[in-house]
């Protein structure tokens, strides 16, 4: 069953004018596929799921539940894996700002961190001395031009001496073992995907006598979108098959002769790339109005809650009618979908065509990725989370709508 007005009400009756609507079974598919897509060509590849992006505990478990990984880049996120139970050898600490001690409880229980920059080695050092009966497992994340015209400012360069330096520190140190090398650039593009396997398979070859038990290669896939989102980019959208192709096939290249035991992980950090379709948001039409011959309607939602990172593309959008109010029903053309805010540029939609009329239901489509977890509080707390199960027509709440205290109770009055 598909939703309708009058499930839409419903909820909204319940939850507030605007919430989002999660589709978990959507999200944990996108998992799987993506997963079989890599296994398909190196059978020991991980999901490391960008918690960040979309740290929904519901979405972070099904991970955990499927036999991925977390991947945290901040000792909250880092809380909410230990809070659903993930063990710690499947946590991954990644991020330039990381908490000593956060660091420490993550390392004493089994869970690696990748090593961002000179600092977080000091307090490693300091925790390896501390504990010379523990063996601490961490990662290196490396840092290389992958041609996307940006000089990343993450990580050890690669062709650097001090690349060299913190390899042989760490080595230098009985109970740190270096696990692992990682990679992130924000880039989606398929053709800078290329040389991030490339890169680091030939550091593996270059400092490594023996395969380190992972390699990950980060995140910046992208994920599934309708037709009317794949065409506001001028290149094509790569599939999940074409990055396991370039991504997958390398490692099994490289691999290929050594024994399954020996071959190290696979490791990729979706979130967006597993989320973005996984979410929807609904924002009631507040009313519509006519400023110098150009039609305006006024939503109860705001650019905020569904792209907050403002990347000028116009989310797939549908109406849903308004039932009681079907003679003001009307055709617009070229309408602008406005947000509550009082931001001038806060438009949920440019120029959208089709019928609208006031109480109507505008759904937001591809809204899973860098939205709750980046909504600032300007105005209006931020909205409820519902998971809604298609086949069932059922709900489920995930998120309550945040009230006055939830905003303000850090401030003293
Ligand atoms: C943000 C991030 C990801 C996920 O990025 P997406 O934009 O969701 O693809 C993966 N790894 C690291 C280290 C990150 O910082």
């Amino acid at each position: 069953m598909i939703i309708d007005f009058e499930r839409l009400k419903e909820i909204s009756d319940i939850h507030g004018d605007s919430f989002y609507l999660l589709d978990s079974k959507k999200f944990e598919q996108n998992y799987k596929e993506l997963q079989k897509a890599f296994r398909d060509i190196y059978s020991n590849t991980y999901i490391a799921y960008s918690y960040k992006t979309n740290y929904i505990p519901k979405l972070c478990k099904i991970v955990n539940e499927n036999g991925g990984f977390a991947e945290v880049v901040s000792d909250m996120e880092y809380q909410i894996a230990l809070k659903i139970g993930v063990e710690s050898q499947n946590i991954y600490y990644n991020g330039p700002y990381k908490n000593p001690s956060a660091v420490e409880k993550l390392l004493l229980d089994g869970g690696i961190v990748n090593v961002d920059s000179h600092y977080e080695l000091e307090i490693i050092k300091i925790i390896a001395s501390k504990y010379p009966e523990n063996l601490l497992s961490v990662g290196l994340r490396c840092n290389f031009d992958i041609n996307d015209g940006v000089k990343s400012r993450f990580g050890f360069d690669v062709e650097s001496e001090d690349f060299v330096d913190v390899i042989n520190l760490i080595n230098d140190i009985n109970n740190i073992e270096l696990t692992g090398l990682h990679c992130h650039f924000a880039s989606r593009y398929i053709e800078t995907w290329t040389g991030r396997p490339e890169r680091m398979l030939n550091l593996i070859s270059k400092y490594f006598n023996e395969p380190p038990k992972f390699i990950s290669v980060g995140g910046g896939l992208f994920g599934k979108m309708a037709p009317s989102l794949k065409e506001q980019f001028d290149f094509d959208i790569p599939s999940y098959e074409d990055y396991a192709e370039v991504v997958a096939t390398q490692f099994r290249d490289f691999f290929e002769d050594m024994e399954f035991s020996k071959q190290p992980k696979l490791i990729i950090e979706p979130g967006s790339a597993l989320v973005g379709d996984a979410m929807k948001f609904a924002a009631k039409v507040i009313n519509i109005k006519d400023i110098r011959g150009k039609k305006m309607a006024t939503l109860a939602g705001s650019i905020y809650n569904i792209n907050p990172t403002l990347n000028k593309k116009n989310p797939p959008v549908k109406a849903y009618h308004n039932v009681e109010n079907e003679d003001k029903l009307r055709m617009y053309e070229d309408i602008d979908l406005g947000g509550y805010t009082c931001i001038e540029s806060d438009y949920l939609y440019r120029g959208y065509t089709g019928e609208m009329s006031v109480g109507d239901y505008m759904v937001f489509e591809n809204v899973g990725s860098y939205s709750v977890v980046l909504k600032p509080p300007f105005i209006l707390p931020n909205f409820a989370v519902v998971d809604y199960n298609e086949e069932t027509n059922s709900i489920e709440i995930i998120k309550h709508r945040e009230t006055f205290d939830d905003v303000f109770r850090t401030y003293e009055f």
